[in-house]
């Protein structure tokens, strides 16, 4: 098996020999190797499915899936039936185009665990020391760190965040799969989505929290053995005495993280009276320690933007009480966001329930913001392993062109 640490000095021999794997030799086991990527001719951000790839997760799922799960003001519920209406028919589908994607460290097919990503991280920090390092923001109620990775050197700042939501943990996928994807392409002057890296990343820096609610994500994924026997009656009891946990959205307190930033945060609407597994705004703004983290990261890196990765509807949200003189610009963004991901803005909404992340960030700091919710609907469980390939082809440019956009808004600020 190749080491990370040995895949960058000979890392051009590597990836042409990468491309010589045939699909069935592709992702067998961690570690280096290429995702095999299979898109309909002339499709850009269109949907894919993995060609021969081993999704290899190893926790296994648990057996019911939860009840229907509406993620209101954040995610419109999915109207019934939506996912079998949604999937691509493969009888009819053209034959597939392979695309190939490499990646350095991160495996993005599989379970991506709390400590799978820890170790991702460290190891991505030590492979990278001129581009990337790791921090943590703080810790939650059952000592996890809320880790964040910083890739770049430049002014220019941007802070992407996955996994608010314990049972949207794919998106911590997508955010340490982006994070590798675009170190590896800096570190050997590639070009990714016409975007030159290794430039982009000497004018910008792109934080990533990829695992905001490593407690909720844990619950979800494993359920819960991981977690003290004296805290199981709890757990059943907010989980409304289901033993399966893959539905599970707020912190390990029970508190909804995306209900509790200091945004219209009085006037949320259907809030449960107190800790549940989704929804409950918490007793007043900021009390969860992963949101008061990571709004008070943000106060502290001034970033020029920020993005909140969700699931799932294929939806931007961009709007949020936004300043008059801000909504072109941040229109603007937001449209070339949904060019890229092929996701649809929602339009601003008349009486829009607060208490997100980005409506903070909107409202608030007067920046660009946006909630993208990846994926097709569910029925409230997580995505499935199968959607990432899609997904990662929708967003895999989303950072550089967002690291562009900082510079941008970075140097406008300067000259004022
Ligand atoms: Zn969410």
């Amino acid at each position: 098996m190749i080491t990370a640490r040995r895949l960058v000095p000979g890392l051009m021999t590597g990836l042409l020999g990468l491309a010589l794997l045939a699909p069935g030799q592709a992702r067998a086991g961690r570690g280096p190797g290429p995702a095999l990527v299979a898109l309909p001719p002339g499709a850009v951000a269109a949907p894919a499915v993995v060609a021969g790839a081993n999704l290899g997760g190893t926790v296994r799922p648990q057996d019911a899936p939860p009840e229907a799960v509406a993620d209101a003001g954040v995610e419109p519920a999915a109207p019934a039936g939506s996912e079998a209406a949604d999937a691509p028919d493969r009888e009819t589908a053209p034959p597939p185009v392979q695309i190939m994607d490499h990646f350095s460290i991160v495996n993005p097919e599989q379970v991506y665990t709390y400590e799978l990503l820890t170790s991702d991280l460290q190891r991505m920090a030590a492979q990278y020391p001129d581009l990337a390092r790791v921090r943590t923001l703080g810790q939650t109620a059952y000592g996890r760190e809320i880790w964040a990775l910083g890739l770049g050197t430049g002014p220019g700042t941007v802070l992407l965040v996955g996994a608010h939501h314990g049972s949207e943990w794919l998106t911590a996928n997508l955010m340490a799969a982006m994070a590798d994807r675009y170190a590896l392409a800096a570190t050997v002057g590639e070009t990714l989505g016409g975007f030159n890296v290794n430039e982009l990343l000497r004018s910008a820096t792109l934080w990533f929290v990829p695992m905001l609610n490593p407690d909720g994500v844990t619950l979800s994924q494993v359920g819960l053995s991981a977690f003290p026997a004296e805290s199981h009656a709890r757990f059943l009891a907010w989980n409304g005495g289901r033993d399966d946990f893959r539905g599970w959205k707020a912190n390990g307190e029970g508190i909804d993280l995306n209900r509790q930033y200091p945004a219209e945060w009085a006037y949320i609407a259907a809030s449960p009276a107190g800790p549940s597994f989704s929804h409950y705004k918490g007793a007043e703004p900021l009390v969860a320690s992963e949101s008061r983290a990571l709004f008070d990261f943000t106060l502290a890196l001034d970033p020029e933007m920020v993005v909140a990765y969700h699931s799932a509807g294929q939806v931007i949200f961009w709007h949020f009480h936004t300043w008059p003189e801000n909504v072109e610009r941040d229109h603007r963004i937001a449209e070339r966001l949904s060019g890229l991901t092929g996701y649809d803005l929602l339009p601003p909404e008349e009486n829009p329930s607060g208490g997100g992340y980005k409506d903070w960030f909107v409202q608030t700091v007067g920046r660009p913001g946006f909630t993208l919710e990846i994926g097709r609907y569910t029925d409230g469980g997580p995505l499935p392993l199968s959607a990432f390939a899609e997904e990662w082809q929708r967003n895999r440019a989303v950072g550089l062109a967002l690291a562009e956009e900082a510079v941008r808004l970075d140097q406008e600020r300067g000259a004022r």
